[in-house]
C-alpha cells in the first residue's frame, strides 16, 4: 500500500455515517447557501478560538481578499508580507491594487520577521506608499511572532491580519490563534488541519461593525435586504453542505492535534541527529500543517525516497518575489536571503493524525539511512 502524504481516508472512517448523515440534513431542509449549519459553524468556530465574530467565505484566499476590501486597501497603500509563504498571501494585495513588499522570515520558525518588517515599513516611506497593513503568516502550523509584529504595527499605525490558513488550532501564549490580532483569516482546503470536502475559509474579528462589513461584502455588498446594496462586494459564501461536514469534523479536530503534536515529536526524537528539524517556541504550539526539515542534500533524500514509496513535498520551492508574476513588486533594501536559502533546503515528510508508528518508523528509517551516509548536514547547519 502506498504511504499517503496526508491520509483523508483513514479521518474519513473516524467519522463514518456522521458526514452521511449530516449532509442528508442539508438535503431534507434545502437551504444550500447560508443554511442553519453555516450559522451554527460560525458560532462554534468564534467559540473555539475565543474570538468575537467568525464570517465563513468560499475560500482561504477570499478570506484574505474580504478583509483587504472591508479596509478599503488600494492604490497607494502597501502591505507588507513574508516573502517565504503561499502564493494567496500577496495576490490577494495585488488584486486589491495596492503594493506588497516582500520581507524576510526567520531561519529558524520561517515566520515573518519583526526586524526584517520594521525594515520594510521605513522602506514603504521611501517608495511614496502608505504602510497600512501587515499580513503574517503562520508558516506550517506555528504562529508567528505576535507580540512584536503588533507592537511594531501599533507604533506605525498598521492592520494586522493573521493568515493562519495552516495554524488553526494553533496557540500562541496560551491564548488560541484566532484572537491575537485584528483579523484572523483561516482556509477549510481539505490538506489543512482543519479541512472540509471542497473549498471553505473564515475570517475572525472581534469588532462587530467589521464583521457586519465582512457578511455584507461577502453576498455581494447587500444592505438591509438582498436588493439593496451598500458596498461593492462579490460572491464569497462557504457552502451549507460544507458547513455541516466541518461541523462534523470540529468534534474530532482536537484529539486530531493531538495526534499531530505526537507524531511532530516522534519525527524530532528519531530525525534531529541527522536533520535540522523543526523549531518550536516554548511558549507556542504548533497543529503541524506540515512537518519540513532542511537539508543540504535534498535532491539526494528526493530521490531516495521516491524509490521507497515514502512522498515527500516542497513547501515552498521558490520564494514569492522570485515569481515571474510578481517581480515588479518590491522587496526590503538587503533582500531576503533566509527565505532564498528555505526555498533551496526545505523538506516536507507526510504528516496527518492517523500517521502510525510503523509507517512512521518506515520513513525514518529511510531518512536517517541517508542521513547517516551525510554527516554535514547538522555540523554545519543548514540554518545558517
Ligand atoms: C492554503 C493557504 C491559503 C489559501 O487558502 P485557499 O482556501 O486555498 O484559498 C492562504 N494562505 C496560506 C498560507 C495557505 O497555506
Amino acid at each position: 500500500m502506498p504511504i499517503p502524504f496526508i491520509d483523508l481516508k483513514a479521518q474519513r472512517q473516524q467519522i463514518d455515517g456522521r458526514i452521511e448523515k449530516a449532509i442528508d440534513a442539508v438535503f431534507a431542509h434545502g437551504h444550500f447557501i447560508l443554511g442553519p449549519e453555516v450559522h451554527e459553524l460560525e458560532n462554534a468556530l468564534a467559540e473555539f478560538v475565543g474570538a468575537k465574530q467568525c464570517v465563513t467565505c468560499a475560500n482561504g484566499t477570499d478570506a484574505l481578499q474580504l478583509v483587504l476590501m472591508a479596509e478599503g486597501i488600494g492604490k497607494g497603500d502597501a502591505v507588507l508580507v513574508p516573502d517565504f509563504t503561499f502564493i494567496a498571501t500577496a495576490e490577494v494585495v495585488r488584486l486589491a491594487g495596492a503594493t506588497p513588499i516582500f520581507c524576510d522570515v526567520c531561519p529558524d520558525t520561517f515566520n515573518l520577521n519583526p526586524k526584517s518588517l520594521e525594515i520594510g515599513i521605513e522602506y514603504a516611506k521611501t517608495l511614496g506608499l502608505l504602510a497600512r497593513m501587515v499580513i503574517a503568516v503562520d508558516l506550517f502550523g506555528q504562529p508567528a511572532n505576535y507580540n512584536m509584529i503588533n507592537q511594531l504595527a501599533y507604533d506605525n499605525h498598521l492592520i494586522v491580519v493573521a493568515d493562519a490558513a495552516q495554524s488553526f488550532g494553533a496557540t500562541y501564549c496560551g491564548a488560541t490563534v484566532g484572537n491575537l490580532t485584528n483579523y484572523t483569516t483561516t482556509s477549510f482546503f481539505p490538506a489543512k488541519p482543519l479541512g472540509c470536502y471542497g473549498d471553505g475559509g473564515a475570517v475572525f474579528v472581534n469588532d462587530e461593525n467589521k464583521a457586519t462589513v465582512l457578511r455584507s461584502l461577502r453576498s455581494h455588498g447587500k444592505g438591509a435586504h438582498k436588493y439593496e446594496h451598500v458596498h461593492v462586494g462579490f460572491n464569497s459564501r462557504l457552502d451549507t453542505i460544507q458547513a455541516a461536514i466541518l461541523l462534523e469534523k470540529l468534534k474530532i479536530f482536537p484529539k486530531e492535534i493531538k495526534l499531530r503534536q505526537n507524531i511532530a515529536k516522534r519525527y524530532t526524537q528519531t530525525l534531529s541527529p541527522f536533520f535540522q528539524t523543526p523549531y518550536l517556541d516554548k511558549n507556542l504550539t504548533s497543529v503541524w500543517a506540515q512537518y519540513t526539515i532542511q537539508t543540504e542534500n535534498r535532491d539526494m533524500c528526493i530521490e531516495k525516497c521516491k524509490a521507497a514509496g515514502v512522498p515527500v513535498a516542497i513547501y515552498y520551492p521558490i520564494p514569492l518575489s522570485q515569481q515571474t508574476g510578481y517581480q515588479n513588486c518590491p522587496s526590503i533594501p538587503g533582500g531576503m536571503p533566509v527565505a532564498k536559502n528555505l526555498a533551496r533546503t526545505v523538506l516536507s515528510l507526510p504528516m496527518h493524525p492517523y500517521l502510525d508508528n510503523k509507517t512512521q518508523d518506515f520513513i525514518t528509517d529511510i531518512l536517517c539511512g541517508i542521513g547517516a551516509a551525510i554527516t554535514d548536514d547538522v555540523a554545519t547547519g543548514a540554518i545558517a
